[in-house]
């Protein structure tokens, strides 16, 4: 049995945590946490997410007796959540983005001391359209003009989304080039003639669209496009939870979705 915390509890990846967990008859949830403050601190964690009592209530001090604690928050919670893991040698689940190169550094610090799996998308889908993404990348090479585009809804946070950097990171690697010197985020004004090996990078906003990413090679003459959709939170919750059983037994180190799923 592996016990599990959940912090960012009462938001929408949360929820889904909750309600893909009690599927899960090796896995017990022992703590669902949120930010100082939260309204509905106190609430039993299935009320919650709409599936009745499970006799775990919100809580706003750390889930200390959790095996693996996982997070999906906001990045500026990442850095302390990390510290309060590491004091007490649990793994960690990380499926907040948005994260500053400051609190990646903190991530690869804390996975020096537990076993964290960090991955902007958790879903076998988007895990697999990586892979063929950095393939495509490579046949194809600088001659196809390269540009993701995705679309979240109204209410996300962060742009472009992580699971866009983590296609253009990819996409890069194809092509052994360094990201952020060919990387360009949306276009405005007197842009000039799109250069050679350009990545270009665009987020659309609306609605309640889970999460759309398309990558796009164009060159004369033809065009390819390897497309993910995504219609609900539970392909992300499965692949945390699944993380999470894979990750109780593994010794420090930083794990990514590929680790997990053998790719
Ligand atoms: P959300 O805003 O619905 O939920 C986030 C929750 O975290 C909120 O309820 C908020 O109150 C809570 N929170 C903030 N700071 C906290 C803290 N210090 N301790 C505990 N709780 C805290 O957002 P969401 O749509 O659930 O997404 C959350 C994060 O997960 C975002 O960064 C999003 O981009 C990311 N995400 C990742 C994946 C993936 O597969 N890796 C999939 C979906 C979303």
């Amino acid at each position: 049995m592996t016990t599990i915390a959940i912090l960012g509890a009462a938001g929408r990846m949360g929820q889904m945590l909750i309600r893909c967990a009690a599927r899960l008859p090796e896995l017990r949830v022992t703590g669902v946490c949120e930010r100082a403050g939260h309204p509905a601190l106190g609430q039993d964690a299935g009320q919650i997410a709409g599936i009745g009592a499970l006799g775990v209530s919100l809580a706003d001090t750390w889930p200390a007796d959790a095996d693996v604690v996982i997070d999906f928050t906001f990045h500026t919670a990442v850095a302390a959540n990390l510290d309060c893991a590491v004091a007490r040698r649990q793994a960690v689940v990380l499926g907040t983005t948005g994260l500053s190169d400051d609190e990646k550094q903190r991530v690869a610090d804390a996975a020096k001391v537990i076993p964290i799996v960090w991955a902007p998308n958790f879903s076998l889908g988007v895990n697999l359209l990586l892979d063929l993404v950095r393939r495509a990348a490579t046949v194809l090479g600088p001659a196809y003009d390269a540009e993701i585009v995705e679309m979240h809804h109204r209410l996300k946070k962060d742009a472009p989304s992580g699971t866009a950097l983590g296609l253009a990171e990819a996409l890069a690697a194809g092509r052994g080039v360094d990201l952020k010197a060919v990387a360009t985020y949306g276009r405005e004004g007197i842009v000039g003639e799109r250069p050679r090996g350009e990545i270009g990078i665009h987020a659309v906003r609306g609605g309640d669209v889970v999460g759309d990413h398309t990558v796009l090679f164009a060159t004369d003459g033809e065009r390819v496009e390897l497309a993910h959709k995504a219609t609900s939170r539970e392909a992300f919750a499965n692949g945390a939870l699944h993380a999470a059983l894979w990750l109780r037994s593994k010794p420090a180190g930083l794990y990514s979705m590929r680790d997990v799923l053998g790719l």
